[in-house]
């Protein structure tokens, strides 16, 4: 398994690469996050010991159970919260993240600037955004989308890095792609969380920042 998933990171750098060129992109400016959830520790010990030091994790719980110690051993590991935060997580997630790129409501704003003000601990945050306008339980709707950054940096002060976005499954994802590049370029918001496995090549060449690959590096996942 350890020589599968360095030959699928392999692999994911070099399909990234290409389309990082074919976009006339600088290399640099595509960070490939390996989506870890439910992955057993020996796959992203695997991951680590290929170099690997961007990981997303989709629950709290999950996360807080095993990074610590991974940590200890690989302190440079970057950790980003890319599921769902639910307000009474907010002070373990801030304690453990580096980054958490599914702010989505006010509620949730408040609350972490309040815990951030407590502790002193200060993180970047990336806005999740429904773009694709149906009914997706997260994500601010882009017509909500305006009053929510003033309120998150200008009522809260909270660094917003960037957007993030997941296209539903049964919508084609480049239109999402492209409105979330259009909404962080307006707002001049650099980073653009966005491509998964099955679309990153597409997302890179509409302006991705950050791609996000589970299965394409750890293999098929025990259902969440
Ligand atoms: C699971 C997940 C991914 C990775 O999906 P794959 O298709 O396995 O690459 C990316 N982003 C989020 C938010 C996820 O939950």
């Amino acid at each position: 398994m350890k020589n599968e998933i360095l030959r699928n990171l392999e692999s994911v750098r070099a399909r990234v690469d290409c389309a990082v060129r074919a976009s006339g992109r600088f290399p640099e400016s595509v960070r490939v996050m390996a989506v870890s959830k439910t992955q057993p520790e020996e796959s992203l010990r695997a991951a680590l010991s290929a170099g690997q030091r961007l990981f997303g994790e989709n629950r709290v719980q999950e996360a807080c159970a095993r990074w610590p110690t991974l940590r200890t051993e690989y302190p440079d590991v970057s950790l980003h919260l890319i599921g769902p935060l639910q307000t009474n997580k907010v002070r373990s997630a801030l304690a453990l993240f580096d980054c958490i790129q599914t702010l989505d409501r006010p509620e949730l704003a408040r609350t972490l600037a309040g815990e951030m003000a407590r502790t002193g601990r200060r993180i970047p945050f990336l806005i999740q955004v429904n773009t694709a306008q149906e009914s997706q339980k997260h994500g601010i709707r882009p017509a909500d989308f305006p009053d929510f950054l003033r309120l998150c940096q200008d009522t809260y002060g909270l660094d917003i890095a960037g957007l993030m976005t997941i296209p539903p499954l049964n919508v084609p994802p480049v239109p999402c792609f492209s409105q979330l590049a259009g909404m962080a370029k307006a707002y001049g918001l650099p980073e653009l969380s966005m491509g998964m496995s099955g679309d990153f090549e597409s997302a890179i060449a509409c302006g991705a920042t950050y791609v996000r690959i589970g299965t394409a590096l750890f293999g098929g996942r025990v259902s969440v």
